[in-house]
């Protein structure tokens, strides 16, 4: 055994135990009983524990000098156990144990003061997570940029300053769009009723008809749908609304997107750090690409309204034309996780902006909310009614996730890069999509990208699929051009 079999073997078992304590936070949200919420936040507890142990073992340190990588696919092995190793081994376990507490009673608190809407009762204890944070970038990254360090939790390599770049030039032509697309006439919204198991059943073959393995996988309802585990175990939660089956809808397709791309890494790569989706950036462009540039394209669009009628009957849209301009609606609104495509991003863009001005010291947490409705009021024409609705609607920043908005952004622009080559590598796709049919579509991301699990870093993962390093402007063509031709702009 050389160092680096004796390393590989002891990670395997790390990353076995990783996907146990991941079930045990699916297992939260679908099936465990109501009472045992207290016992379960103890296993998980645990489970941290051991895996934050075992992460910065002596031994992983001693296996790491003297491993010697023969292939790329062990140098990439090499290059994320380091990582791992040196930026757990970087924070002090004092400052780790606090922001897992704090940041459990910051949720809590956060719901609360959601639910009243009351801002003030949550800002105290704000401050403290954002200055753990702060704390751990400075534990980390020493006097390089704090933001960045934290970036790098969720999307190795990128920094806030490039982000930024490639953000501004998004923002006024998103702002110009949405304004253009709101002068128009409304497409018809869904009215009346869709019943449960009809939902239920068409989201399933949603599901199959974008490659998702039932042999590897399982679909349940949660309150919030999402997407856990990796290799031969990736399941998936959807939801339903009575009065909006697109949510049900597009929410599977969604988490599809997310689980398909797990499933679809080389099984060489099981349990090991390259058997998983490589960024959380990445992971959306998936997510991304599948639920808007394919499912809400006019072709895919065509079929499922077909699937609709035969499910629930005449709903009261006249034909494929007018059913893809409703399931493309774009309408006001002030929560992120509801805004249509054009809007999403904006959304993200100011609290991208927030977060960067909260690390650096710009913007005091007594004045979040001001900016907040400042900079919607700004890019959106209208105010923020109540604190739900504003500041208060995410439970991100409440869990310490500072870092982690931009990658929903960054994973638009990917699917927008990914998107472009797709349709240059396979002509005639449309016929395809208005059959149902995405295998095509999938069998390209999943040659191109998915197979690859983390073999690459972030960026160079979409360049090696998508032929170009990535820019936001094909997402920005794309949008242009599609609700153009819906609104007649
Ligand atoms: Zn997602």
């Amino acid at each position: 055994m050389t160092a680096y079999d004796d390393l590989m073997a002891f990670q395997r078992e790390t990353e076995a135990l990783d996907m146990i304590a991941g079930r045990l936070g699916w297992d939260q949200e679908t099936m465990m009983p109501e009472g045992a919420t207290t016992q379960r936040a103890e296993e998980h507890g645990a489970m941290a524990n051991i895996l934050h142990a075992r992460r910065i073992d002596p031994r992983v340190g001693e296996w790491l000098e003297k491993a010697e990588a023969a292939d790329d696919v062990a140098a990439a092995n090499l290059r994320h156990i380091q990582r791992s190793y040196d930026r757990t081994a970087k924070v002090p376990a004092e400052l780790a144990a606090e922001l897992a507490k704090t940041t459990s009673l910051a949720h809590r608190i956060w719901a609360k003061a959601r639910a009243e809407e009351d801002v003030a009762s949550f800002l105290p204890i704000l401050q403290k997570v954002l200055d753990l944070r702060k704390e751990e970038a400075a534990a980390v990254a020493g006097d390089a940029n704090p933001y960045d360090a934290l970036l790098d939790d969720y999307e190795p390599g990128a920094t806030g300053a490039s982000l930024a770049a490639m953000f501004d030039a998004l923002r006024p032509r998103l702002v110009e769009l949405r304004a253009a697309i709101l002068e128009k006439p409304a497409p018809a919204a869904l009215t009346g009723s869709f019943d449960e198991a009809g939902q239920l059943a068409l989201s399933q073959k949603l599901a199959l008809a974008f490659g998702y393995d039932l042999q590897h996988g399982r679909i349940d309802k949660a309150v919030h749908p999402f997407s856990s585990g990796s290799g031969l175990d990736v399941r998936i939660t959807t939801r339903t609304n009575l009065q909006d089956p697109f949510n049900c809808f597009y929410s599977t397709v969604h988490e599809v997107g997310h689980a398909t791309y797990e499933q679809g890494i080389h099984d060489a790569y099981l349990l090991t750090p390259l058997g998983a989706g490589v960024s959380m950036g990445v992971h959306e462009s998936q997510s991304r690409i599948y639920e808007n540039q394919l499912g809400r394209s006019r072709a895919f669009t065509g079929w499922l309204y077909g699937q609709m009628r035969d499910t629930f009957g005449d709903f009261g849209i006249a034909d494929e034309e007018a059913f893809f301009a409703t399931a493309n609606r774009v309408h006001d609104g002030f929560i992120r996780t509801e805004a249509d495509e054009v809007q999403y991003n904006l959304h993200v863009l100011l609290r991208f902006d927030l977060e960067r001005a909260l690390i650096a010291g710009d913007l005091a947490v007594n004045d979040l909310e001001t900016a907040w409705n400042d900079r919607f009021k700004a890019d959106f024409g209208y105010a923020v009614d109540k604190p739900s609705n504003g500041v208060l609607q995410d439970v991100h920043w409440s869990e310490g996730l500072f870092g982690y908005f931009p990658t929903y952004t960054l994973g638009n622009v990917y699917a927008g890069c990914l998107h472009e080559a797709l349709r240059k590598a396979v002509p005639g796709l449309d016929d395809d999509l208005a059959r149902g049919d995405t295998s095509r579509a999938t069998g390209w991301l999943r040659e191109n990208l998915q197979q690859h699990g983390g073999l690459r870093t972030p960026v160079e993962t979409i360049a090696h699929a998508a032929g170009v390093a990535p820019t936001e402007g094909p997402l920005l063509e794309y949008l242009e051009a599609k609700f153009s031709g819906i609104y007649g702009l």
